[in-house]
């Protein structure tokens, strides 16, 4: 299912760093290197919220980000999908006591977690993959 539906359009991603350690994004990184080539599924990282089909949210959260993150939630046109990457995402990770949100699925929709401290790139590929199902499930549902 995933292949027919990357084989009719490309997949465009929005990373945003709340406020991490830029662990996680080190391993998002990597998943566009050689290695992983993530692109080879037709996933690309473009980081324009209007165009794009999935939000990839790494970091707790810092209380400056709560807005911004509701706002760039807001640009990404429907059907959409956010992936959390990192423990930071999910609960605020080893920032927790500190002035964070404590995971953003406290104030936007969360629909592939993907946790680890940072996970590894295989791991954040296989949820990407995951969020690319989604995407085409919604997709399917809002055209009937
Ligand atoms: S989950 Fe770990 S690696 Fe990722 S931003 Fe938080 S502390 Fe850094």
């Amino acid at each position: 299912m995933i292949k027919k539906f990357v084989r009719k359009r490309s997949i465009h991603l929005c990373v945003v760093n709340t406020g991490g350690c830029n662990g996680c994004d080190v391993e998002i990184v990597s998943c566009l290197a050689p290695r992983y080539d993530i692109e080879q599924y037709g996933i690309y990282v473009h980081n324009n919220p209007r165009e794009a089909d999935i939000l990839v949210i790494s970091g707790p959260t810092t209380l400056p980000w709560i807005d911004r993150v509701k706002e760039l939630y807001e640009k990404v046109p429907e059907p959409k999908i956010v992936v959390a990457v990192g423990a930071c995402a999910l609960s605020g990770g080893i920032f927790k006591e500190g002035h964070v949100l404590g995971g953003i699925e406290k104030i936007i929709p969360v629909d592939v977690k993907i946790p680890g401290c940072p996970p590894r790139p295989s791991e954040i590929i296989e949820g990407i993959l995951k969020s690319v199902h989604l995407l085409a499930e919604k997709e399917k549902r809002l055209k009937k």
